[in-house]
């Protein structure tokens, strides 16, 4: 069987629209994505052990977002990250990763104890059966009240199954990100636009996470335009300040942090000693200093786009969002390309 459409953030744009809009601060920017978890900011920071620790966790949370602290540690340890943040600020919204299998009931239960606002199923392919029995377990154990976000999944089959088995939320993409190489490896994968525009048709009371490939605020913007509640991202935090690990000087002066993917070669040997199949790399990427900035930036340009498609919250934007294809030369042009000219 084959299937034909295969947009990817590159190949749209929204088409700009009619506003009455006279203040961008006339913009709500927030997100319900169910179980008293409201974020003022749709954006929230990859579950990844060169992302988001208790640093990052504030960052996000001073900025409207959340941070989902990685998963890549002892139970205690990640426990301590949430507590942590939490002493910094009581009233942090905050989530956390688990995975779903050996020890991922204690770790919730223990999670859970420390007071994040939402535990996330964390696995590469969460179309699967042990996602079911985790997620149907996890209802039982810990109840209704807890939100549970999960993935990742790639087409509306999956998000509507995990919805169906007890996820609110649920992370669409596979093989998007920056530091994935899953298409290449396994040959599979679907274009990130597209599955958010075909996990957007779910009929199902589940929120959509965008994770994945968001190279700047117009992607978030796309994603969200195209059905999403909540973008995920990575590498558009990687090399700041509030990512766990240091910073590399090279020999002509410049820093560098390290970005690397959950399923790289060297996350693996780091956290279980050995690797199996690897499907990320890991990257030296600039040091850049604080987050702030760059959350702030990738706010603004979001509460623009909100701006340019007309739309003063999130479900006008759903609605009243256009989207047309560009070709190659259209996505030269929408790039800056100054430097691309002869004069
Ligand atoms: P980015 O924002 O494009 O850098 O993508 C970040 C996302 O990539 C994460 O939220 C995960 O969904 C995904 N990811 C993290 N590590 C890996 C990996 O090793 N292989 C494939 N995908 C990964």
């Amino acid at each position: 069987m084959m299937k034909s459409n295969t947009l990817s953030y590159d190949d749209v744009l929204l088409v700009p629209q009619y506003s009455d809009i006279r203040s961008r601060s006339e913009i709500d920017l927030s997100s319900n994505l169910g179980k008293n978890l409201v974020l003022n900011t749709p954006i929230l920071s990859s579950p990844m052990d060169t992302i988001s620790e208790s640093d990052m966790a504030v960052a996000l949370d001073n900025c409207g977002g959340a941070a989902v602290v990685h998963r890549y540690n002892t139970m205690e340890e990640q426990a301590n990250l949430v507590i942590d943040a939490t002493s910094i600020n009581e009233e942090i919204v905050i989530g956390a990763a688990i995975g779903i299998t050996e020890d991922y009931l204690k770790r919730a239960i223990l999670l859970h104890q420390s007071g994040v606002d939402f535990l996330c199923l964390d696995v590469a392919h969460g179309h699967h059966v042990l996602m079911k029995e985790a997620l149907m377990c996890l209802r039982k154990e810990l109840g209704d009240e807890i939100h549970l976000m999960a993935g990742n999944v790639a087409t509306l089959e999956g998000i509507n199954d995990l919805s169906d088995w007890g996820a609110d939320s649920v992370r669409c993409n596979i093989g998007g990100g920056s530091i994935c190489s899953t298409r290449v490896q396994t040959g599979h994968g679907i274009p990130g636009l597209q599955t958010i525009i075909e996990c957007a048709k779910t009929d199902r009371d589940v929120k959509i996470i965008a994770d994945g490939g968001i190279k700047n605020s117009g992607d978030a913007v796309k994603a969200l335009a195209a059905g999403a509640d909540a973008v995920m991202v990575g590498s558009l935090l990687a090399g700041t300040d509030e990512t766990p690990g240091s910073i590399i000087q090279d020999k002509s002066g410049h820093k560098w942090k390290i970005y690397r993917g959950m399923a790289s070669k060297e996350a693996q040997i780091n956290w279980r000693g050995k690797y199996s199949s690897h499907e990320g790399v890991s990257a030296t990427v600039p040091y850049r200093g604080p987050v702030s900035e760059i959350l702030n930036d990738i706010e603004r340009g979001i509460r623009s786009g909100f701006s340019y498609s007309g739309a003063r919250n999130l479900t006008e934007l759903h609605s009243k969002a256009s989207f047309i294809e560009q070709t190659t030369s259209g996505i030269a042009e929408s790039r800056t390309h100054i430097s691309s000219r002869s004069w």
